[in-house]
């Protein structure tokens, strides 16, 4: 889908100052906000446009880069056009969203910069968390293992003391000509790997590297009402980059576990409530689990198994606002089991009753049976 222009999404002039901008974003959120607009994906689409375009027009080195480049010039500093600004909250939380961009991860190392600076990696954690925490939010200590920068030489891949000289091979270029056949060929140079620099005396601590593996414990703000698929990015906080580029991010990727007795579906969470028979046909009062505790659920007379019981509110308040949604209680009839002679009995008595009243009881089975009689009856030639 081609991205709007993010001038037109604020309805700002090009020329428009940073008060602008904001009063402009601010009129916009307030209009398009999930909390005004709940059920409504044109309000939550728009209010993410205003929300990215807001990202890059805030900030002056973004609406530069967007200024001269177009999206191509910000995409991947505003989380590659799903990302979700505003709000930001502690714990290094910057923001989240739920699309799907595979090719942030498992990508060859970072970008290259000048001087020979690299982007670190971005790094993908896997969080598995109970629906009970994905709901209310919960603050998650992780333990992540990265590449950071190496403290015995701070990235300069040399032991401290001894010197550097200027790549032999490539005299300080980084790059190499290789005549192929007809062709000359620019490549990174072999021997520095496009550093431009030989170390004489490899650092002790990182062998050279200016990185180092270590793993550090990050507590990760979890926001209310998650879902699986939704990710957290944590600025700065992947992997370190090479000659001085920046860290790359850490996206914590959520996934909810199974829980024992709800499912959820978006908002909506669904259950199945066992019924007895008694119950079922007189009617009566349920007491089903909802996440905030157990309610009572009426249920009419004659309720027939399978049926579903939507409580309005009880399901899940979704991350990007609006209204929470439903529990469904679906109600099993179950059928009794132990039953002694006597009860038994009872229940001969009590079916014998029912077909001597000549009353059509079975509003399911009576139609069934006209179903497949119906069906043999076409079978016949
Ligand atoms: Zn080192
Ligand atoms: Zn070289």
């Amino acid at each position: 889908m081609a991205k709007k222009d993010y001038y037109e999404v604020l309805g700002v002039d090009r020329s428009a100052d940073e008060k602008d901008i904001k009063r402009a974003y601010r009129r916009l959120a307030q209009k398009y906000h999930p909390d005004r607009n709940p059920d409504d994906d044109s309000a939550a689409e728009k209010f993410r446009e205003v929300s990215d375009a807001y990202e890059v027009l805030s900030d002056q080195q973004k609406r530069a880069a967007y200024d001269q480049f177009g999206h191509a010039g910000v995409d991947g500093q505003a989380g590659g056009g799903g990302g979700f600004g505003g709000g930001a909250g502690a714990g290094g939380f910057s923001d989240i969203f739920g699309d799907v961009f595979g090719d942030i991860f498992g990508g060859a190392g970072g970008r290259r910069g000048p001087g020979g600076a690299m982007r670190g990696s971005d790094l993908r954690y896997n969080l598995e968390i109970e629906l009970e925490e994905a709901v209310a939010g919960t603050n998650v200590d992780i333990r992540v293992p990265r590449l950071v920068e190496c403290d015995r030489c701070h990235g300069d891949s040399a032991e401290p003391g001894t010197s550097k000289h200027t790549c032999a091979t490539c005299n300080g270029m980084g790059q190499v000509r290789m005549q192929q056949g007809f062709f000359a060929v620019q490549q990174t140079c072999p021997t520095c790997h496009g550093q431009g620099e030989t170390v004489d005396t490899p650092c002790r601590k990182c062998h050279g590297e200016g990185r180092v593996q270590e793993s550090r414990t990050l507590s990760v703000k979890i926001p209310a009402g998650v879902d699986t698929g939704d990710r957290i990015r944590l600025n700065g906080e992947g992997e370190a980059g090479v000659n001085g580029g920046p860290a790359g991010d850490l996206y914590v990727q959520v996934a909810i576990k199974a829980h024992a007795i709800f499912e959820r579906d978006g908002r909506d969470l669904y259950c199945e409530v066992p019924i007895n028979f008694v119950d079922a046909t007189l009617g009566g009062e349920l007491e089903v689990p909802t996440l905030d505790g157990r309610v009572k659920l009426r249920i009419p007379t004659e309720t027939q198994t399978g049926k579903l019981f939507r409580l309005r509110g009880k399901g899940v308040k979704p991350v990007r606002g609006g209204a929470p949604g439903d529990l469904m209680c679906k109600v099993v009839l179950e059928t009794p089991v132990n039953l002694n002679e006597e009860q038994k009995e009872l229940l001969r008595r009590f079916q014998q009753s029912l077909d001597d009243t000549g009353t059509r009881h079975s509003p399911r089975k009576s139609n069934w049976f006209d179903g497949v009689k119906k069906f043999f009856d076409d079978m016949r030639p």
